[in-house]
Order: structure tokens, then C-alpha cells, then sequence
């Protein structure tokens, strides 16, 4: 996928330092590249649809990070936000090493805030907030270059953008792998800080 200038404007951060709200940063080979703070606002963006999706009461008690491992991507429209749920929770663990994915399970999963999370982890607050920068960049990142679905922007995901007819559609990848180990979420998500 190709980032354009256009998309990273409207995404950056008016008051970052680093593009100072345009959105591009020089890239080590001289040329742009999309600055953290779009990173940032993708994962955002994701993150409230995502709870946004979990907090519906029919969801609550059902999700997990198991369901339905092989299901084909037909787009029903009743499965959209379940699809996305279990989609945002997969993709991340693929994304995050084993340290990074224990900091967004308490936080953004479990809704655990910065002193709870320093006191599980063991790590001061500047690591912490150091650390779920770091996460929401990655993520980010991956949610809007992921092939051939990618989970933003959000109305793309959740209306099909026209790329592929949904008979016509392949499995999504992430959910044909051979998923790591991850404990059950239980949902209602707390309250995040
Ligand atoms: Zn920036």
C-alpha cells in the first residue's frame, strides 16, 4: 500500500514537534515517511471502534480470541463488528513481542491503568508510557499496511470499499495461522485511564 500526503495531513497531530502537523518525517533513505503521530491517531481510530464493538451487550460474555478460527470472510452483516473484534485482537498479537503484548492486554484489553500496569510489570511510569507509544505506533502501522484487508480506514473495513465482492473474498490470513497461546478476554472491557 502506498501512504499519500493527503491521508498523512489529515491524520497528523497539529502540535507534534517532529512534522509539526504535517505528517511526514524524513525517512532514513531520504525519502518521507509517515510520521509516529499518524501512527498514533490510526491506532486511535481502531482502538474506539474496537471498543465501541465489544461494549455491545450481545457481544458481552461470547468473545473470545478463539472464535471462529476458520471462518471464511463472507460479509454478513450481523458478523462485521465480531469479525473486527476478533480481527483487532489478532492482529495485534501477531504484531507485539510477548513484553509488549502483556502491557496492551492489561491496558487496552483489560482496561488496566498506568499504576496498575507499572505495579504487574514491575516498571516506572516513563517505561510504561514510553512503552504503549511504541505499541500504538506498530499497531497502527500494521492496521493500515496490513494485506490484503486492512483494518483502516474503518469505513473500508466495515463497507467492503468495493475491492472485493464478498463471495469472492479469501480467508483473512491472520486466522488461517497456527494462532500463539493468548488468555481468554472477557468482556465487559473496565473502564481504560
Ligand atoms: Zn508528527
Amino acid at each position: 500500500m502506498q501512504w499519500t500526503r493527503s491521508e498523512t495531513l489529515a491524520l497528523a497531530q497539529q502540535s507534534c514537534t517532529f512534522c509539526y502537523g504535517l505528517g511526514l518525517r524524513p525517512g532514513r533513505s531520504g525519502a518521507s515517511t509517515p510520521c509516529n503521530c499518524v501512527f498514533r491517531a490510526v491506532f486511535r481510530a481502531c482502538y474506539a471502534r474496537f471498543r465501541h464493538c465489544a461494549s455491545k451487550e450481545k457481544y458481552i460474555s461470547r468473545v473470545s480470541l478463539e472464535a471462529n478460527p476458520g471462518r471464511q470472510r463472507k460479509s454478513v452483516w450481523g458478523l462485521k463488528n465480531e469479525e473486527y473484534i476478533a480481527d483487532f485482537c489478532l492482529v495485534s498479537r501477531r504484531t507485539l513481542d510477548d513484553y509488549e503484548y502483556r502491557i496492551f492486554n492489561y491496558h487496552f484489553l483489560l482496561g488496566a491503568d498506568w499504576k496498575l500496569c507499572c505495579h504487574k510489570l514491575n516498571i516506572d511510569r516513563g517505561t510504561f508510557f514510553h512503552d504503549v507509544y511504541r505499541i500504538q505506533q506498530k499497531l497502527g502501522r500494521t492496521f493500515r499496511e496490513l494485506e490484503p484487508h486492512a483494518l483502516f480506514p474503518l469505513d473500508e473495513y466495515f463497507n467492503g470499499g468495493g475491492r472485493v465482492k464478498p463471495d469472492e473474498a479469501t480467508p483473512f490470513p491472520v486466522k488461517t495461522e497456527t494462532a500463539p497461546l493468548a488468555p481468554v478476554i472477557k468482556f465487559p472491557i473496565r473502564r481504560a485511564a
